[in-house]
């Protein structure tokens, strides 16, 4: 296993609560859109087993042509240890990555494509949007969903309606709406619906979808084919 360690080159505030830590491209480093990686804190690898609190599953929330690794995550006042010494990391302060990895590229079938996400979700459907922003072949559109209840909506720059490339995006801040808006997308039956965030939001999407008649085969998921059966192994006739 390759790590590979890199500087902060910039920390953007997208909104008071949420970061993004632009990394140094290592050289031979790269990945695809819909990539997670394994961000980790110096000292991670310091003692004979590594130490998990210094290393999180983080989305890649840039594309390689932006010569730069996006993290994006939302530290909270309250927040575990991880998060404590990231909020402190500076310009120039090297962290590590390794295991890069997409379950979720962009999928052309010629379909229609439903980016659900909640919160910093979006973050791993950025690139995906940006890739088809710049070859659209065999998608026929894409909408994303979000919901935030925080309100600070994230990426609006890139996450706006724009009817001549076929990509409408749409936030809320309910879970009522939400899940009205989810009802109303199922009802195109042969769309690929991407689902990002807690595991509790994805069982939850997972129901709803399935309940509109939505096949497991058109739902995907930010997790290893072997994580799958746990999301869709529930009998829903109970
Ligand atoms: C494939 C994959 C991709 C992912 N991509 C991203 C991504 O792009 N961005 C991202 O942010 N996350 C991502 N995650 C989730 C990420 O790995 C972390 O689990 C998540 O960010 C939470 O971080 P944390 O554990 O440091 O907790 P925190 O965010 O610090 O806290 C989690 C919750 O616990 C509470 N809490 C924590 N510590 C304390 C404490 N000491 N006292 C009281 N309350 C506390 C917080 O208030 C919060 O509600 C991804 C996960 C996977 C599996």
């Amino acid at each position: 296993m390759q790590i590979y360690w890199t500087k902060i080159n910039k920390i953007i505030e997208e909104t008071p609560a949420v970061k993004t830590y632009l990394l140094d491209c290592p050289k031979d480093f790269t990945w695809v859109e819909g990539s997670h990686t394994h961000f980790a804190l110096e000292g991670f690898n310091a003692g004979d087993k590594p130490n998990r609190g210094l290393i999180r599953h983080m989305s890649i929330s840039t594309l390689p042509h932006e010569n730069s690794i996006g993290i994006t995550t939302r530290i909270r006042e309250q927040c575990s240890e991880f998060k404590t010494i990231l909020r402190n990391l500076k310009v120039g302060n090297e962290v590590a990555i390794f295991k890069t990895h997409s379950n979720v590229p962009l999928k052309r079938e010629d379909k229609n494509v439903y980016l659900l996400s909640s919160g910093v979700g979006l973050a791993t459907f950025r690139p995906l949007v940006l890739d088809y922003f710049e070859r659209a072949d065999n998608v026929k559109q894409i909408h994303s969903l979000n919901i935030d209840s925080s309100k600070d909506f994230l990426f609006t720059n890139i996450f706006k309606s724009i009817p001549d490339k076929k990509f409408t995006a749409l936030f809320v801040d309910n879970r009522k709406d939400y899940y009205e808006e989810v009802k109303k997308l199922a009802v195109d039956k042969d769309g690929l619906f991407y689902v990002v965030g807690s595991d509790e939001f994805l069982v939850q999407n997972i129901e709803v979808l399935r309940e509109q008649g939505i096949k497991p085969e058109q739902i995907m998921l930010d997790k290893r084919e072997q994580q799958l059966p746990d999301f869709f192994s529930f009998d829903l006739s109970i």
